[in-house]
């Protein structure tokens, strides 16, 4: 153990912020115990749905040129299908990010006249311009799709009076995101997200309801698909590429949605049968196997965190105590000069550019300065350890990732660490903290 200490001071941890992080993980043993038995149902599940599919080592090489008969790209969709409980994936290195995924889903389900309802407030930052509430180039909006949204209430409840009121003959799809993404409001639950389909459904039963499942896939043991979502869709390099898929995104979801996608993706008469995938299949076999494990780590990450800065007096949501259902940590610094601090802490953790020190930046898609620290082996890949924070106020930031539980604590440390060495949480705070706590 004292090696383990030396070498947190030989890393640049004080020993206060060393002592602090151990007494805020003893109380942590049980929550962590439950997240240990939620990955192996998971990893359990992910295992079930490759042996059933007879996922082979042909699987693992890939096609070039146009990729008809791939069938490691077929499997893999097979399996993705398998474990959402959906009739139909596509999971592709075509899908380039997140966005890419919820635009394509979006884009290719909705037609000129149709609406788009989101019934849980703002949707992520990015989505405002795909949807055309930021007006774009080629946004929804501008091949006449409208949009309505209905806010959360001040509680964080669904406004179901408005939300009746918002669906009308026009209301072709409902977009429900699960993470809060660059929001303080809570993130919703699977169940929560059962309960507000079955009330849009009751009041509309075809209406196809779309889940941004970024952030949450393998938190729960069940997703949204399994609570009556037409369409799951996310990111392989957030949860479900596990740290290894270097690219991609995926949407699991009733066959004609997944369909209607895929025509979008490749071309009309083409979908799912062209597409190839090149030498990426071992990453996103892999990445989906280590997935559970790997959002495991970084769920203990996030709770440790919250746990870290609020006993420090920081607001954090979600909270300590409370149930989670992503794996984001949203800290409130409420200065600009927290904010920069908390990434670099992040930065300087990285397995990978930690000699750097990140910026605050204009980033395509977003509408204020963000500072981003990310020194992960996939660039951009959220599941690895990173923070990002916009330059706005509340000056929160979003935290994030962790291939390793292991890793997570050292950066959630460094982060304090860094805030402390600037003198923005003087290290008293920390000492009285501990004592508090013992
Ligand atoms: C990350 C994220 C997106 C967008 O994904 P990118 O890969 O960054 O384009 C969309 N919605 C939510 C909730 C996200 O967390």
């Amino acid at each position: 153990m004292n090696d383990t200490k030396n070498m947190y001071l030989a890393m640049g941890i004080s020993k206060e912020v060393y002592e602090y992080g151990n007494v805020i993980l003893d109380n942590l043993k049980e929550r962590f115990a439950v997240i240990d038995a939620n990955a192996e149902y998971n990893q359990l599940k992910v295992l079930k749905a490759m042996q059933d599919n007879q996922v082979s080592e042909a699987c693992l090489l890939g096609t070039t040129g146009y990729g008809y008969n791939d069938l490691g790209r077929d499997t893999l969709e097979a399996v993705y299908a398998k474990v959402f409980h959906t009739e139909d994936a596509l999971v592709r290195p075509q899908i380039t990010c997140g966005t890419h995924a919820l635009a394509l889903a979006l884009m290719s389900n909705l037609r000129p006249g149709d609406e788009l309802l989101s019934p849980v407030g703002k949707p992520y930052d990015t989505l405002e311009e795909v949807i055309g509430i930021r007006p774009t180039k080629g946004s929804l909006s501008e091949y006449g799709i409208s949009y309505k949204q209905v806010d959360l209430l001040p509680d964080g409840a669904f406004d179901y009076e408005n939300i009746r009121k918002s669906i009308n003959e026009k209301t072709k799809l409902v977009t429900i995101q699960r993470s809060k993404g660059y929001q303080t409001r809570p993130t919703l639950s699977v169940a929560r997200i059962g309960e507000l389909i079955s009330f849009i459904k009751g009041i509309k039963p075809d209406v196809i309801c779309m889940v941004d499942n970024c952030y949450g896939e393998f938190v729960e043991t069940i997703e949204p698909s399994d609570v009556g979502a037409d369409m799951v869709v996310g990111s392989l390099i957030k949860n479900p590429g596990g740290g290894l898929a270097p690219i991609g995104g995926y949407i699991a979801g009733k066959k004609e949605c997944v369909d209607n996608a895929a025509y979008r993706l490749t071309s009309p008469g083409l979908g799912k049968e062209v597409g190839a995938s090149l030498g990426i299949l071992t990453s996103f076999y892999q990445g989906f196997f280590l997935a559970p494990t790997v959002t495991a780590g970084a769920l203990k990450g996030s709770i440790f965190a919250a746990n870290i800065y609020e006993k420090l007096g920081f607001a954090v949501v979600p909270n300590g105590v409370e149930s989670r259902h992503d794996i984001i940590q949203a800290v409130t610094f409420g200065t600009p000069e927290g904010v920069i601090a908390f990434c670099e802490g992040i930065q300087a953790a990285a397995p990978v550019d930690s000699q750097f020190t990140p910026e605050p930046w204009d980033m395509p898609g977003y509408d204020a300065k963000v500072i981003m620290a990310a020194g992960a082996f996939v660039s951009g890949s959220s599941i690895e350890l990173s923070a990002d924070g916009p330059i706005k106020p509340p000056y929160a930031v979003y935290f994030q990732g962790g291939l390793t539980w292991q890793h997570a604590k050292f950066g959630i440390l460094k982060s304090l660490q860094s805030l402390v060495d600037k003198g923005l949480v003087p290290i008293s705070d920390i000492i009285a903290a501990t004592e508090l706590l013992r």
